[in-house]
């Protein structure tokens, strides 16, 4: 009999590449979502043999029968631009709907995921990011609503793993860049090829010298994928540590798409990370993950997709 996993933000970026990665693996999905920001298009072209969809918010409680081995809690908003502009849900998806999806988790006796973040760790004090560090976050900040939510989603599982015993995962993911992102969700990977494809000017925030590091999403589903099926309870970063200034990555996207388009500067978002870098030793040692698709080969792939998008 093939498990089940359960996604949350099933037809989001993130979550429609675990569907197609769990029914790859020989798993059934039921994939729920309640189509924010995520889109059924996102998972139209998976086998409806081993996929249902269930559309429903996951900040409201949901009996769902039958058993579940596995629940993956990735419903959130997850770009700054749509946080602020869902402060609210952003905020409740990240609490009550970890508590929903923790007490699905817990009745069907499955493993559970949660995809936390590297907002976890703010602006930080600390270069490259260790899971050990504690953050440097604003509680009350534009990005509050996302990074709070996120940081009591990782205490909320880790009450679970201590008071229920339940087998529970956090993984803290950096940048990710790949199909299906939206092409309008303001996020700096979007925005730059979406810019370079049309010839408009290359938004760059402040000087362009904060840091990012970008991770291609397939290395980062199967980072997630080891993390789920490994006996390891605390916090794992997994991202790509090879670390870009937003400038240099204007300049990768300008040469790769050979397009006209001119670096222009804008004001610097309140509370903008100025560096980021995961240091993925933990993934290395206990998952024997690193990523393996650099920038180049994930930024041609990705570009590919905005290209047809677009058309
Ligand atoms: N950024 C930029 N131009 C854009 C969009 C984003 O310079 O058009 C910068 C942004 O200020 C940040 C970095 O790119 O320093 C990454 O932003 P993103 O929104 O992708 O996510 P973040 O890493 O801040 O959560």
């Amino acid at each position: 009999m093939k498990s089940t996993a359960l996604i949350t933000g099933g037809a989001g970026f993130l979550g429609s590449h675990l569907c197609e990665l769990f029914i790859n693996r020989g798993c059934k999905v039921i994939c729920l979502d309640n189509l924010l920001t995520g889109s059924k298009d996102n998972i139209s072209h998976l086998n409806k043999k081993d996929l249902e969809f269930i559309k429903h918010d996951i900040t409201k409680p949901v009996k769902i029968a039958g058993k579940i081995d596995y629940v993956l809690h990735f419903a959130s908003p997850a770009s700054p631009v749509d946080y602020a502009e869902h402060p609210i849900k952003t905020a409740k998806v990240g609490s009550l709907g970890t508590h929903n999806a923790l007490g699905i988790a817990k009745a069907k006796k499955a493993s559970f995921l949660m995809a936390s973040t590297s907002e976890i760790y703010g602006d930080p004090h600390e270069h490259p990011q260790v899971e050990e560090y504690w953050g440097n976050v604003n509680s009350i900040g534009p990005r509050s609503m996302y990074d709070e939510a996120k940081r009591f989603s990782e205490a909320l599982t880790m009450a679970y793993h201590r008071a229920h015993n339940l087998d529970t995962k956090i993984v803290r993911i950096f940048n990710t860049y790949g199909e299906r992102m939206q092409i309008n969700d303001g996020r700096v990977v979007p925005n730059f090829i979406y810019q370079a494809l049309k010839g408009q000017n290359i938004t760059v925030y402040g000087n362009g010298k904060q840091t990012r590091s970008f991770c291609y999403v397939s290395d980062l589903v199967e980072g997630i994928y080891r993390l789920l099926l490994s006996d390891y309870n605390l916090p794992v970063n997994i991202g790509n540590p090879t670390e870009n200034t937003i400038l240099d990555f204007a300049k990768v996207i300008i040469k790769m798409t050979g397009t006209k388009s001119r670096i222009i500067y804008k004001p610097i978002p309140v509370d903008d990370p100025k560096q980021r870098c995961p240091d993925i030793t933990k993934a290395r040692k206990l998952l024997h993950w690193e990523p393996k698709v650099d920038l180049e080969e994930g930024i041609s792939r990705t570009t590919k997709y905005f290209r047809s998008k677009i058309k």
